[in-house]
């Protein structure tokens, strides 16, 4: 945080000093500071929290575009839990590495190691997980193992909830884990100590499913823009008498009473260079053309807003349509509710309007300039490129990614696990007496039954890392990172058994069930870098081999971290 102390003096719009104060101003870009004379209190928004965090069990769901006072509000909820002798866990996923945020189980093991360590409890975790009754479960009875040691309720903040949204499988498990909490909490004792403060911003679109749950519980908090009255203190506070009420009226006409954008022009107008002598309303004109200009105050924030839309070429188009009119316009809903996430456009009625000059004459000036064009063209470009490259790497048949994706995926991940020092597995796949299939029931049915087999495996992985590929004819490979050989096997298990419920019929099948079966061969390894990635799919090439020798619908698992 920059901190510039000055001496001012309280001036009105028509230049008229009053005493000499003498202040220190924050550079309004982090969290308004506990003890900070600028924080204005929402009428309600406060109390409400306050109250709320009282309540056994209670949520509360903060959600609001970037830099409209989030984290501010946050602290001033924890501050008050604090004096009121609770427990804290302040978490932001914004400090949570991609590997942890993708795998469930990781995830889950992060919370509650975390959830322990702000508690200074000792860490028992392996004592109470349990893979046998699943990752939520044991993160449910663990958590409620550390609420039994408190005795008084316990605040956990999830700051950034919109980094886990990157990750729908992930979030679409622990959202609903949280919501089952806060339902147990009517009856559990445990549960009630527990407070839930959940802040996310609005600039991520969130699917309507995890919309749903659990952001349709608890209190909902969405922060709104300052009225014309709180500019009005907020000025008084910086020093500024604004008896004409012009230069609120201009402020707000600019950026529309947003906290941050109305604060910078604040600060901007108090804290200035040592020559400039000009008077407050001389020195607001001047903010007020530039605005957004790249000399401009906001320019920096102008450009976040843009990075955030440059990849929407649709959304692009609407907004362009939207600043262009005076009244605003109709938009579909999905578009609508976008947009007024990213704080860009207000609704009214079912009616789109810019939210502030501040964003209509910026976002005009880029389409006179042409600019969106180009993202659009640009756009364009990156989608057929993408479209190419993924249509490089599936096959055809089965679409399941294709023996060119496989070799270079292992080969990343075998570098990514040489340096991690992880185990990284793979399962090898063949359907037993293919052959045989097809000179039955023809080659079009034997076409299907790889489709079919193929979907099965891919449904069969959970976690965005994990890959299914067609490695050749009938068989299929499956790459599972940072995976041991015995969870590997277990999954092959699984997908062994899906398979067989199927129940694809193969009347001449050698295997005794006469249905389609697969016989799979599983390897793992730490790699090392004196061996390439050749290696394992040879081991795995070898197991499978070994399964089919001893008679085809079984598993035969290579586990190389015990012999290397
Ligand atoms: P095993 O149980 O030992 O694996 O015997 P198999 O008959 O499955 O294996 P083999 O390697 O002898 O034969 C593989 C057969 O897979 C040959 C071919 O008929 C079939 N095959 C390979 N690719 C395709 C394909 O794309 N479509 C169809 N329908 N069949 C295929
Ligand atoms: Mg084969
Ligand atoms: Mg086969």
């Amino acid at each position: 945080m920059i901190n510039t102390l000055v001496y001012i003096m309280i001036i009105t719009m028509n230049g008229k000093a009053l005493p000499i104060l003498d202040m220190e101003f924050e550079y309004p870009n982090d969290p308004v500071p506990l003890n900070s004379p600028f924080y204005i209190d929402h009428p309600s928004i406060e109390e409400l929290a306050y109250r709320e965090i009282q309540k056994p069990g209670s949520v509360i769901r903060i959600r609001a575009p970037r830099k409209m006072g989030k984290s501010s509000l946050l602290q001033r909820i924890l501050s008050y839990g604090k004096q009121n002798n609770y427990y804290i866990v302040n978490l932001d996923l914004r400090q949570t590495e991609a590997s942890i945020l993708s795998d469930l189980k990781r995830f889950l093991r992060w919370f509650c190691a975390n959830v322990g360590h702000f508690l200074n409890l000792p860490s028992r975790l392996d004592d109470y997980w349990d893979e046998d009754i699943g990752s939520k479960v044991s993160c449910t009875i663990y958590l409620k193992y550390l609420l039994n040691l408190i005795d008084s309720p316990l605040i956990i903040t999830i700051n950034e909830v919109n980094y886990l949204f990157e990750y729908p499988q992930v979030a679409g498990e622990f959202l609903p884990m949280l919501r089952s909490w806060h339902e147990e909490a009517k009856q559990s004792e445990e549960m009630q100590k527990l407070r839930l403060v959940m802040v996310h911003s609005t600039e991520v679109y969130i699917p309507l499913k995890l919309n749903q749950s659990p952001f349709n519980v608890g209190l909902p908090i969405r922060l709104p823009f300052f009225t014309q009255e709180q500019v009005k203190d907020l000025a008084k506070r910086h020093g500024i008498e604004d008896t004409d009420g012009n230069l609120v009226t201009s402020l707000m006409d600019m950026v529309g009473g947003h906290p941050y954008l109305v604060r910078l022009a604040l600060y901007h107008l108090v804290v200035t260079p040592d020559n400039d002598k000009k008077s407050i309303s001389d020195r607001l004109q001047k903010i007020i053309s530039e605005a957004y200009t790249q000399g401009g105050i906001y320019h920096q924030h102008l450009c976040e807003q843009l990075a955030i839309l440059k990849d929407q070429a649709e959304l692009l188009q609407i907004l362009q349509l939207i600043v262009m009119s005076n009244d605003g316009i109709i938009v579909e809903p999905i578009a609508a509710y976008k947009l007024e996430s990213l704080g860009l456009v207000r609704l009214e009625g079912n009616q789109a309007i810019a939210s502030c000059q501040l964003y209509r004459q910026y976002f005009k000036y880029l389409y006179e300039q042409g600019i969106f064009n180009e993202y659009s063209r640009l756009h364009q470009l990156e989608a057929m490129n993408q479209e190419l490259e993924k249509l490089a790497n599936i096959d055809d048949l089965t679409q399941v990614s294709n023996r060119r994706f496989l070799f270079s995926y292992l080969e990343k991940q075998w570098q990514k696990h040489s340096y991690t020092g992880e185990v990284i597995s793979i399962i090898l796949c063949d359907i037993d007496c293919f052959k045989l299939y097809n000179d039955t029931y023809g080659h079009i049915a034997g076409d299907k039954c790889l489709q079919k087999v193929a979907k099965v495996l891919q449904s069969s992985l959970h976690r965005s890392t994990d890959i299914v590929a067609r490695y050749g004819g009938e068989e299929l490979a499956i790459i599972l990172p940072e995976t041991t050989s015995t969870l590997a096997v277990n999954l092959a298990k699984t997908i062994g058994q899906n398979i067989k419920l199927l129940n694809i019929v193969h009347k001449n099948s050698l295997c005794a069930d006469k249905i389609i079966t697969l016989s799979m061969g599983v390897a793992s390894i730490i790699p090392q870098t004196h061996i390439n990635h050749f290696y394992l799919m040879q081991a795995a090439d070898e197991a499978l081999y070994q399964s089919k020798n001893q008679g085809r619908d079984r598993i035969t698992a290579k586990d190389l971290t015990i012999t290397l």
